[in-house]
């Protein structure tokens, strides 16, 4: 099995699970508790909160553990209205949960207000700027698209709108660049930054909301008083501590060298397929992530039939390909005949020549396949 599906989730890392497995058979005490058993289960959060601030560039305090990117999301666009006033800009090439919770916003009357995105998949940051006042609360662009790969340079982004608007806070969801690229926060420019574990290597059911020490945000859980009053509840600490450990794990086997080599290789084996349009913008991409439209066959049968030879790939968001089309590639302008034929192809650090080869060898196979019946 070769699985080139690394942006919808990834396996576990064993030392990741030797984590958990440890936390769960010996270690499974309530960090609340004040014995010693309840000491140990905290220092694992502790210990991972510490990773993960490092990775950021952050203080650790200004850490929080949820249970997902989404919920992270959900807490920074949730609370981006105080008294229903102001407006907030979300750019069009967000993921659906930021995308959706916004849409529910603007379904209640708010001021919501969506920046278009380039040809490329990256924000329009002139347009972007052009709906940003004095009056805007919040800006929510994504680091790297989960779609595309594509990188927005949030840098210049936090700079550009706080010139124009500086009580105007930014946040980004780095879920597809959370150890995948220069994620270090300060020189960033937000105040909110959303992560995932499941895509390094850590199980599901566990991320980070960053939150720049200062900013006032209403907690997302009331309860117990967990992670400092803003997220009650108590803390899944094997799932955290797998996280810490992977991460780690993510930055060992993270060798930018081979991960760029395989990513030409990748491309320039793609790119020999006729018919074929590589999506977004090749010089500044995650090199893990390339989307291509295969023209005459349909995205949803070439992943089903590569699937059953063996080797899974993406087509889309995997959280969004219940639904048709795909918001976030007909922002960019692609039309729907070749929406219906893009796929994505995800790598990770572990990923091989070998097995970067053999897939697109039969993604060769099967697209003439498929070619070949719909010919015949
Ligand atoms: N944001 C992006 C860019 C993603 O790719 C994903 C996962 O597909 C999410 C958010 C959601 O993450 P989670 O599964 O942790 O809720």
């Amino acid at each position: 099995m070769i699985f080139l599906d690394n942006a919808s989730t990834t396996k576990v890392y064993d030392k990741a699970i030797e984590a958990m497995d440890k936390i769960y058979r010996e270690d499974y005490f309530n960090p609340s508790a004040t014995y010693k058993g309840g000491r140990e289960a905290l220092s694992h959060i502790t210990k991972a909160r510490e990773t993960i601030a490092s990775y950021l560039s952050v203080k650790k305090d200004e850490i929080y553990f949820t249970s997902c990117a989404t919920e992270s999301n959900n807490w920074v666009l949730n609370n981006a209205f105080k008294n229903k006033k102001g407006n907030i800009v979300i750019s069009c090439g967000e993921h659906a949960c930021v995308y959706e919770t916004a849409k529910n916003l603007a379904s209640k009357g708010l001021d919501v207000r969506f920046a278009p995105i380039n040809e490329d998949g990256t924000v329009n940051v002139a347009e972007l700027l052009k709906l940003v006042d004095d009056k805007t609360n919040l800006v929510s662009v994504i680091h790297v698209s989960n779609e595309t790969g594509v990188i927005n340079d949030l840098a210049t982004i936090s700079k550009k709108v706080k010139s124009k608007s500086p009580k105007t806070l930014i946040h980004s969801d780095g879920v597809q660049a959370f150890m995948k690229t220069n994620t270090n926060l300060m020189r960033l420019g937000v105040d909110f930054y959303s992560i995932s574990g499941h895509k390094i290597g850590a199980p599901k059911g566990v991320g980070v909301l960053f939150i720049k020490s200062g900013i006032h945000i209403a907690p997302y859980i009331y309860g117990g008083g967990q992670e400092k009053n803003m997220r009650s509840g108590t803390e899944n600490v094997a799932g955290i501590s797998a996280l810490g450990v992977a991460s780690q794990c993510y930055k060992e086997l993270y060798n930018l060298t081979t991960i760029e080599a395989n990513y030409n290789l990748l491309l320039s084996e793609i790119k020999s397929i006729d018919g074929v349009e590589i999506i977004g913008n090749t010089e500044n991409n995650s090199k893990l992530i390339v989307c291509a439209s295969i023209n005459g066959v349909r995205a949803e049968t070439l992943q089903s039939i590569m699937a059953d030879s063996g080797v899974y790939i993406g087509r889309g968001s995997a959280c969004s390909s219940a639904h048709s089309g795909n918001r976030v590639l007909s922002a960019m302008g692609i039309p729907d005949s070749k929406i219906a034929g893009a796929i994505r192809i995800s790598l990770s650090p572990q990923t091989t020549q070998e097995e970067i080869i053999t897939a697109t060898n039969v993604l060769k196979e099967n697209i003439n396949k498929l070619r070949g019946y719909q010919i015949g």
